[in-house]
């Protein structure tokens, strides 16, 4: 029998958790679907990754004016991918901030990558049609910029690839709290269909090297403590290095992707079957890790064609 494409038959909604970190910063989490940061400075709140819709970011707003009511004028993008941009018009943020690398891949394919996404995951999605249409930077760095909220010091990082080209942290050093995005996920399967294998476990040292006290994740529950903060980076680490492992070895042997694929699911599911969106994630990520092993040093650009493709050349 085949399996239903990628998260269209994941119908269950999640119970939101809205946790305190710090005086300055709060965690709005899913259990396991995408996460939210927030940071409240002396005088304006700045938001990390905003949700899929401005519906579904009218929630955030909701849970962030029970313990703020400052002006919400800044809203950080961790990378380009529409479920974690597409909400920001109900931030009506003075800024937008993204590394040059994310608006280039907004301009190269955010258009694509919408459509795929909504296709993929209707559910993450909900109220589709508030989407306005695609979310511009307005403030676009290289490497480093450093926000002063007040006394506030927040540090907006690009440290190097993982998950996408342009992945961006954001660093409060006097809390010692960061939020990742996607380059670390807790209790869920890392997403590898724009990332680069080789590049990401150096840009985890560099993360650790911040050594957080407090981590909030693209995905799972809030770390909270050092210890839990080293399982997020280790699990992570683990899968992305174990597949690509995997994907590489099969590559050199000359052995196909849907091959490699069915013994990757085989080897990898013992150890990381529980995590939420494996079954969607996977297929994905070996098409991304096999091109990357083979001949695309750069992800290709998804296309809801593409995705349908992929899904049947290797699901069914
Ligand atoms: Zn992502």
């Amino acid at each position: 029998m085949s399996k239903t494409f990628a998260s269209q038959a994941d119908l269950a909604e999640k119970v939101v958790s809205f946790d305190r970190l710090s005086p300055n910063a709060y965690a709005y989490t899913a259990q396991g679907d995408p996460n939210t940061g927030i940071v409240i400075g002396d005088e304006a709140v700045l938001v990390i990754d905003t949700q899929a819709t401005p519906v579904m970011a009218a929630d955030v707003v909701r849970r962030i004016r029970e313990v703020t009511d400052k002006p919400i004028q800044y809203v950080v993008l961790s990378h380009y991918h529409a479920v974690r941009v597409l909400g920001a018009s109900a931030y009506a943020p003075r800024h937008i901030i993204a590394s040059r690398d994310t608006y280039d891949l907004i301009s190269e394919r955010g258009e694509a990558d919408m459509k795929s996404e909504i296709e993929r995951f209707p559910r993450l999605f909900r109220a589709v049609d508030s989407i306005p249409g695609l979310t511009w930077p307005t403030l676009v760095f290289e490497r480093s910029l450093t926000l002063w909220l007040g006394k506030l010091e927040v540090r907006i990082l690009q440290l190097g690839r993982g998950h996408t080209k342009g992945d961006t942290v954001v660093w409060l050093p006097k809390d010692r709290i960061l939020f990742s995005g996607d380059l670390v996920e807790f209790d869920a399967t890392p997403y590898a269909g724009d990332a680069y294998f080789t590049d990401w476990p150096a840009t985890l040292d560099a993360l650790a090297a911040l050594r957080p006290e407090k981590l909030v994740p693209g995905r799972g529950a809030a770390l909270q403590t050092p210890s839990q903060v080293s399982a997020g980076l280790a699990g992570t680490r683990a899968f992305v290095t174990d597949l690509y492992a995997l994907v590489k070895a099969g590559a050199s042997a000359g052995r196909s992707l849907r091959d490699i694929h069915r013994d990757a699911m085989a080897a990898l599911r013992p150890k990381y079957g529980q995590w939420v969106i494996f079954e969607h994630c996977m297929p994905f990520d070996v098409s991304r890790a096999y091109d990357e092993a083979t001949q695309h040093r750069d992800p290709r650009i998804w296309t809801a064609e593409r995705d349908r493709q992929m899904w049947a050349d290797l699901e069914t």
